[in-house]
């Protein structure tokens, strides 16, 4: 899938599989409740129509057996229509006239047909009604008994008892809805933990993701990926282990190479041989240093090693790495000073924190002219801790002052001798143990201050 595919997605199937899970769980849901509330109503609605018919024809079948014949009692519409009562109406055997009513507003005349009917007496609310009409008695002289009630007292009735019954459904909805966000949010929680623990991954050395608590239709996914994981760490291992195998082999035969010159040095004719063998000898100082960045590149790609723990004096270090690389200064006449203003110490293997500043050094010292000046200074700048190794070379053009850190980028026309390696060693030391390394052309003249800003529990 292209970016621009991924990003339109159709509004109708969202990209996120919670919110389609969630779309699809509430329509159907709020379906499923609009149906059963349909249902009970229609449901309901017959129930308490039965109920009330059945009772109706009682009441009528209680007027019509009477004997003495019972007279309705009065009452009025209020009863009629808020309490839905019965309307009892007694006529004349042959249906002619109406002797009794409980209610005599109400103008009804009998039904010609027995059993139940509707009638409407308007066309406003309430004008409807229920109509039972008693069938004609066994004696001539028996009076016809109609009974009446109201239709909308009927609605009601039965609105509110489907409503009652639909209750529990409407709270239990809501509550249904909530436990599925739950879940579903729980299981894309779980999926970006997944993605947090591969985001955190060391690239030098990546490890298993934990199957603990991925759902198991995620497992085998993650399963693959730790698959993938360990043939990249495997990958990783054999091309490291081949660099290092390479360098290794080469550092012998190079350092037979190198005591070969040395000795044939005092054999070379003066003039042009001189010049030539000079030429070869530099060659072979310039491959030896390579062999060496490549032994020291591949052992910092090796998973972490060293004692991390170590409490290492930034000073000392410091004046170790300059001492050592005095024979460097001495033979380019380069006059190097060390000045430390502050005591720093940076919890870290030494040996990381060397290859840092050794190279910075090593390059100031090799990219200063001839005669040149190298300052090595531990100071506070705005109140941190800071190394800055400051010389009077070229300096680095702006344009290529953020590649210089890439394996084996060199700014074209550098003096010959570099390998391009050693900046991106410093930088990854640094970076391991929370140093940071800033380049920039000096403005107080010609050359490059690099500076090391030490972690901020140094000073
Ligand atoms: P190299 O072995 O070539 O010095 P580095 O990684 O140390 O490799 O440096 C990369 C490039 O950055 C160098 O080739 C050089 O052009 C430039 N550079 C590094 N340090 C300095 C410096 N102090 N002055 C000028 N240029 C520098």
């Amino acid at each position: 899938m292209n970016a621009s595919s991924r990003g339109k997605g159709r509004w109708w199937r969202p990209r996120s599989l919670r919110t389609q899970l969630l779309l699809w769980l509430i329509t159907l849901h709020l379906g499923a409740a609009v149906l059963t509330a349909w249902f009970s109503f229609v449901a309901y609605g017959n129930l308490v129509h039965n109920a009330l018919d059945d009772q109706m024809r009682l009441v009528a079948e209680s007027y019509a057996g009477s004997d003495p014949q019972k007279l309705p009692r009065p009452m009025d519409g209020e009863a009629a229509f808020s309490r839905g009562a019965f309307i009892v109406q007694i006529w004349s055997p042959d249906g002619g006239t109406l002797r009794a009513t409980s209610w005599p507003v109400l103008t009804v005349p009998l039904q010609p047909q027995p059993g139940f009917s509707d009638v409407n007496t308007g066309t406003h609310a309430g004008s409807a009604w229920r109509v039972f009409t008693a069938e004609h008695g066994s004696r001539a002289d028996q009076p016809r008994v109609q009974v009446l009630q109201n239709e909308d007292y009927r609605r009601r009735r039965a609105l509110r008892r489907a409503l009652l019954e639909g209750l529990p459904i409407t709270l239990l909805l809501p509550l249904a809805l909530l436990i599925l966000w739950i879940i579903v949010s729980a299981a894309s929680r779980s999926l970006r933990a997944v993605a947090r623990d591969v985001a955190s991954q060391d690239e030098r050395s990546p490890t298993e993701l934990s199957l603990a608590r991925v759902p198991d239709e995620i497992a085998p996914l993650v399963s693959a990926f730790n698959n993938l994981l360990s043939r990249v760490r495997s990958a990783f291992a054999t091309q490291r282990r081949f660099v290092q195998d390479a360098a290794h082999e080469l550092r012998t035969p190079m350092a037979a190479i190198g005591l070969q010159i040395e000795n044939l040095r005092a054999h070379v004719p003066a003039g042009e041989a001189t010049e030539r063998f000079n030429q070869l000898e530099a060659g072979v100082t310039r491959a030896q240093h390579l062999i060496e960045q490549l032994l020291h590149l591949s052992r910092q790609d090796a998973p972490r090693a060293g004692n991390a723990n170590e409490r290492v004096d930034i000073e000392v270090l410091l004046r170790d790495s300059v001492s050592q690389l005095m024979v460097l200064a001495d033979a380019r006449r380069v006059d190097v000073g060390f000045e430390g203003s502050i005591a720093a110490v940076v919890v870290a293997p030494a040996a990381e924190l060397r290859s840092v500043f050794d190279n910075l050094i090593d390059n100031a010292l090799r990219y200063a002219p001839e005669g040149g000046v190298v300052d090595v200074k531990l100071h506070k700048v705005e109140g941190h801790a800071v190394v800055d190794v400051l010389d009077n070379g070229p300096g680095i053009p702006k344009e290529a002052i953020d590649r210089v850190f890439d394996r084996f980028f060199r700014v074209p026309g550098a003096a010959a001798g570099g390998s391009g390696l050693g900046l991106a060693i410093a930088r990854t030391a640094a970076e391991r143990h929370g140093l940071r390394i800033e380049l920039r052309n000096r403005t107080d003249g010609p050359g490059l201050m690099a500076r090391v800003h030490l972690p901020a529990s140094a000073a």
